[in-house]
């Protein structure tokens, strides 16, 4: 085959030699961060798809070429760069055109629930998990169709997500690949745990809230990751309020086993889970200056979801009559949302080379805002001082990092999935060009076309 150097061939099917037999055994990592070995798939033999004449945005932080060709076989990159050093194979199974298009990577999402839009008359039908499983099918489409090619899941109903990723990775459903963290870790009347629910104050239901898991103790939080392990996690999601004991626990638990934490946090909670070493903070309130510069030392991704706020102080919750302003009547958000508090966090964490990912949230009424929320993020992000290309690289390279899967996703270049997108106009000049989506390619295969 053309285009592919044997350095490639080693990325997409990592040797290794195992000295008891000393035969070579091949392998490959599934496609998360549980990195369970998977047998090794031949794609040299699968027919190649192939995007021609686009400008390409590879996300690796170079300028822009001109003229490019993409090669992809099987869901993996094999080669892309400028039209005269790529050599396109004989058997093409389908090309793109793409003369006067862009190609970037596809776009990530590292905070969304796929269950947790209701819709505005939810107040007349109960709620299960199969309702919540349609209603993530509904969001899976409209996020793949804007060009997000993966999402993180922090919190959901049942094992929805899980059964979701799985769909996607069948081909049942076309979606985003899902990262997913099972139910959010809490203490006793703890944020998820409250008697009343977050997005209504109203109070819940008397029934098992599958999204919640509540801890006491270290060896309870132990106990809580352990038992999201078990149910094939890739992160895990925990949230304030703990004692110091607790959080240390759950972040070492989860990184023994090499899954990640985030964390929904508040106030000195905050501090004490960048100190533990949690892996992204998320929409934390309340949150202190001395936080992001504890954040910076530690390396905690930022995942600032101003969107979610923002929607909060502008829309408020009108089907659960619940004016704008705040979270009302809620014990764990008890805390006032100052909007241009949040851009000076983000700003001054960017200032300080802290990693800021893209994540919406929008827990209330994600039907029917996104995927207009997300690009709403991505200008809340141009406005604390982050550059357009800063911008495409938090919603690209730098989720990709957070996520734990720097290696896989997040850059067009040769070994990596084939999530991409080919837009319209040039991001880097004007973001909007994000909303004028052309093409998607996720898992190698073109997932949204024109026709
Ligand atoms: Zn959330």
């Amino acid at each position: 085959m053309k285009g592919i150097g044997p350095a490639v061939a080693l990325a997409l099917a990592a040797a290794i030699t195992a000295p008891a037999a000393g035969q070579t055994a091949t392998y490959e990592t599934s496609d998360d961060i549980r990195r369970v070995l998977v047998p090794p798939v031949d794609r040299e033999h699968m027919p190649a798809l192939v995007i021609t004449g686009a400008t390409l945005l590879d996300g690796r932080g170079g300028a822009p070429v001109a003229d490019a060709v993409i090669v992809m076989r099987g869901d993996r990159i094999f080669a892309a760069g400028p039209t005269a050093s790529i050599p396109v194979p004989a058997d093409v199974a389908r090309t793109v055109d793409a003369r006067g298009l862009y190609v970037m990577p596809g776009l990530i999402d590292l905070h969304l629930h796929v269950t947790s839009q209701r819709g505005d008359d939810f107040g007349r039908y109960p709620d299960s998990d199969a309702a919540a499983a349609i209603r993530a099918t509904v969001l899976a489409a409209s996020a793949i169709k804007a060009g997000i090619t993966a999402i993180r899941d922090p919190a959901t109903i049942g094992d929805v997500a899980l059964r979701m990723k799985e769909a996607v990775q069948r081909g049942i459903v076309v979606g985003p690949r899902i990262l997913w963290s099972g139910a959010m870790i809490a203490t006793t009347g703890g944020h998820g745990d409250e008697i009343t629910g977050t997005a209504t104050g109203r109070f819940k239901p008397d029934v098992p809230n599958s999204r919640t898991v509540t801890a006491n103790g270290p060896w309870e939080w132990r106990q809580a990751v352990r038992s999201q392990v078990r149910r094939q996690v890739d992160w895990v999601k925990v949230s304030a309020p703990f004692e110091r004991e607790e959080i240390a626990a759950a972040v070492d638990e989860a990184h023994r086993e090499g899954l990640r934490v985030a964390i929904d946090s508040f106030g000195e909670y905050s501090e004490w889970a960048v100190a533990a070493g949690v892996d992204s903070l998320e929409h934390t309130l309340d949150m202190s200056d001395a936080t992001v510069t504890l954040m910076a030392k530690h390396k905690t991704g930022f995942v600032p979801t101003l969107t979610a706020f923002r929607n909060l102080l502008t829309r408020g919750y009108p089907p659960a009559g619940i004016p704008a302003g705040a979270f009302y009547y809620t014990f764990s958000r008890r805390y006032p949302i100052d909007f241009q508090a949040n851009l000076r966090h983000v700003r001054d964490a960017y200032k300080a080379g802290v990693r800021i990912g893209v994540g919406t949230d929008i827990p209330f009424e994600n039907e029917r805002l996104y995927p207009a929320s997300y690009h709403e993020e991505l200008g809340y992000l141009h406005e604390a001082g982050l550059s357009n290309k800063d911008v495409l690289a938090s919603a690209t390279r730098i989720g990709a990092d957070i996520l734990g899967m720097g290696d896989k996703l997040g850059t067009i270049e040769a070994g990596k999935i084939a999530d991409l997108i080919v837009l319209g106009g040039n991001p880097e000049q004007d973001l909007s060009a994000l909303k004028d989506v052309r093409y998607v390619v996720a898992g190698g295969k073109v997932a949204v076309s024109p026709d």
